[in-house]
């Protein structure tokens, strides 16, 4: 285990023979984790165990399989542009029915637990719908309900509003609450539960010789999240380094020992792993002068909006992508400075995620050798100090996952 156990809760009875150490411990599960009644069970035994142990247990639980993504579609039968209030009220359904379900699935095998959404709790975020931020836990209820000996079920993902509307948090983002109940409780352990044995050099159902890593920095788990490694949500990483909770990545499915995420403190020159996100929009614009190509940048940037890869293959003209969940403002700021590009959805960014990547020599061209000896045709490359980006067409994501992963072996031998 790689976790030094705090003591909580010291106890020791007069004659000093019993000790007892008791942990309080926030698990989360992702929807695969849940997606059916057998794998339900399954986790209500694992939670069962800690719990037996002698521990508090605060769960954090996702919508079950493909439940969201059926809500979404449910949603765009009847519309295609739904207000997003309205869907985040669809959408926190998904958890609110399995944190029913796997309180029910706990009582079943003789543990008291409660289940309680986000509202119930006490999650204060702000008005964004979709995307929101948590601001604010309160912790009242569920240590209470901890006081009372219940192992507490929570809906991840969701949060309520100042005017008390639902609010959803982005995609994945039950880590998040996960990680943000651990702070506010103070927790000793935050262990993610997922259906893959912790954080690998790459998606190992990508590529098999991706190798698990026992360990990873809050700053290159970010860099991997937030370019589209779906492990953990990168919001939840940025809360995790910004509080200081150590987070544990392991199988639900298995006991192997999982990946601590933790440390800030970059070690030398090295490469982490290989992520693809295939979500990216790349925008095309022709015949826009150089000053009103800036003043769009700018414009972009004041919209919290960081465009990527960006370059200017010609003097009138300007290439960039964004993630996906940026098109409504890109393509605002485009009508309202007159300017027309469609998105392009034909893309995908691959990028290598490491430390001092500027010090390996030549790294960025060993990348681009790579892909072109696999016959991969590439656009727009970017090299920074913790990352190398390409874009690719989203069909080849996988073989050029599976060649920038290549190339970070021969460095990690
Ligand atoms: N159910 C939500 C989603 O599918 C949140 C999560 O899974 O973390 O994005
Ligand atoms: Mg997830």
């Amino acid at each position: 285990m790689h976790i030094l156990v705090k003591e909580r809760c010291f106890t020791q009875d007069i004659s000093q023979k019993a000790v007892m150490i008791m942990s309080l411990i926030v698990q989360k599960f992702g929807g695969s984790s849940v997606r059916d009644v057998q794998r339900l069970r399954h986790v209500a035994r694992r939670i069962s165990d800690v719990y037996h142990q002698g521990n508090q247990v605060v769960v954090v639980v996702s919508a079950q399989g493909k439940t969201t993504d059926q809500l979404i579609g449910q949603a765009m039968e009847v519309t295609k542009t739904p207000s997003g209030r309205e869907m985040d009220v669809l959408l926190s359904t998904g958890e609110q029915m399995s944190i029913s379900l796997l309180a029910m699935a706990l009582n079943q095998i003789g543990c008291p637990a409660l289940s309680l959404t986000g509202w119930q709790v006490g999650i204060h975020t702000d008005a964004v719908h979709q995307n929101a931020r948590i601001l604010q836990v309160d912790t009242q209820r569920i240590l209470q309900q901890l006081e009372k000996g219940n192992i507490v079920i929570v809906a991840g993902f969701q949060g309520v509003d100042e005017e008390r509307n639902i609010t959803t948090l982005g995609r994945g983002g039950s880590d998040t609450t996960a990680v943000a109940l651990a702070s506010a409780l103070n927790a000793d352990h935050c262990q993610i539960f997922t259906d893959v044995e912790g954080v690998y050099t790459a998606d190992p159902r990508i590529v098999p010789e991706a190798v698990k890593l026992p360990e990873i920095t809050y700053n290159d788990m970010l860099v991997m999240a937030s370019m589209g490694a779906k492990v953990l949500h990168d919001r939840s990483v940025e809360l995790a380094k910004e509080k200081q909770v150590h987070l544990e990545v392991l199988s639900s499915l298995t006991e192997a020992p999982g990946t601590l995420v933790w440390g800030v403190k970059d070690g030398p020159p090295s490469m982490q792993g290989i992520t693809a996100d295939r979500t990216v929009l790349r925008y095309h614009l022709t015949s826009i002068s150089l000053e009103d190509a800036s003043h769009f940048m700018t414009e972009l940037y004041r919209r919290q909006v960081r465009p990527d890869l960006t370059e200017q293959p010609a003097d009138n003209e300007l290439l960039f992508t964004v993630s996906q969940h940026h098109r409504q403002t890109v393509e605002k700021t485009l009508k309202e400075r007159n300017l027309w590009a469609e998105a392009d959805e034909r893309w995908a960014k691959v990028t290598v995620v490491g430390s001092q990547l500027h010090s390996i020599p030549h790294v960025k061209q060993e990348v681009l050798s790579e892909l072109e000896e696999a016959g991969i045709p590439f656009g727009s490359s970017w090299l920074g100090e913790r990352r190398c980006s390409v874009l690719l067409p989203r069909d080849a994501a996988d073989e050029g996952v599976r060649a920038l992963h290549r190339v970070l072996l021969r460095h990690r031998e």
